[in-house]
């Protein structure tokens, strides 16, 4: 689609003097050449003789320049936040879990907006998560997200590799009864433990859960834990 730039007309003279019809003209001058009833300022701009923003002021709005030249409107309705996040939560709910952004696909109807449209929207998919934690809490939770994920009656006694994680950051890597830590001394072996045992329903929670080294660890298991090996975590 080659359409003449006419770049070199723009001097000879000022577009706020010119009547609506010539701004109109050119528009439609440059939508025939390229073959096209729909036409992005970003293409004009290229193309056009006019800065989009002059036809922009002048009409009102690109849209409505476009409208008074008889093109098509080129649609940019901005989804409310609120939209998006419902979105998600149905995508979630089809899942059984969060969803990565890569999965927001519109393909096979997963759903109705793109990962990409999130980014966008949030800055980043972690800000769109938070976005949708906070969404979720105002709402009560319960009424957005899956049953299983947030009215569970009650978590798993595995204790996955982020919790276990975010639980040793928390505690500094440091045994919370005598303070050992890996760094200052290799052998220490550090546990993620529950407080409450998980046998005496205790959950397995943030809250209910500390860093104990091994020897720390076994001396409690006296007192009703088990199996210390379980939530074992290494740190080298
Ligand atoms: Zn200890």
């Amino acid at each position: 689609m080659a359409v003449a730039p006419r770049r070199s007309s723009f001097v000879h003279f000022k577009p706020r003097d010119l009547p609506d019809r010539e701004l109109v003209r050119d528009l439609r001058r440059v939508a025939r050449a390229a073959g096209r009833r729909r036409m992005t300022s970003a293409f004009y701009a290229e193309h056009g003789t006019f800065r989009p923003n002059t036809l922009a002021r002048r009409f009102g709005s690109w849209n409505a320049a476009l409208g008074a030249a008889g093109l098509e409107v080129t649609q940019h309705w901005r989804v409310p936040d609120a939209v998006l996040l419902n979105n998600l939560a149905d995508v979630w709910r089809r899942l059984g879990r969060q969803p990565t952004w890569r999965e927001l696909t519109k393909r096979g109807g997963v759903s109705k907006f793109a990962g990409a449209t999130y980014k966008r929207r949030f800055g980043t998919w972690h800000n769109a998560l938070r976005a949708f934690e906070a969404f979720t809490r105002k709402r009560g939770g319960r009424e957005v997200l899956p049953r299983r994920t947030r009215a569970a009656a009650r978590p798993a006694r595995e204790i996955g590799w982020r919790l276990r994680a975010t639980v040793l950051i928390r505690d500094n890597c440091l045994c919370r009864m005598c303070g050992a830590s890996p760094a200052k001394d290799p052998a220490v072996t550090l546990h993620v433990d529950h407080i409450v045992p998980w046998s005496k329903g205790g959950e397995t929670v943030l809250a209910n859960l500390q860093t104990l080294c091994a020897v720390c660890n076994i001396g409690k298991g006296n007192t009703g834990k088990g199996n210390i090996g379980k939530g074992d975590v290494r740190t080298t």
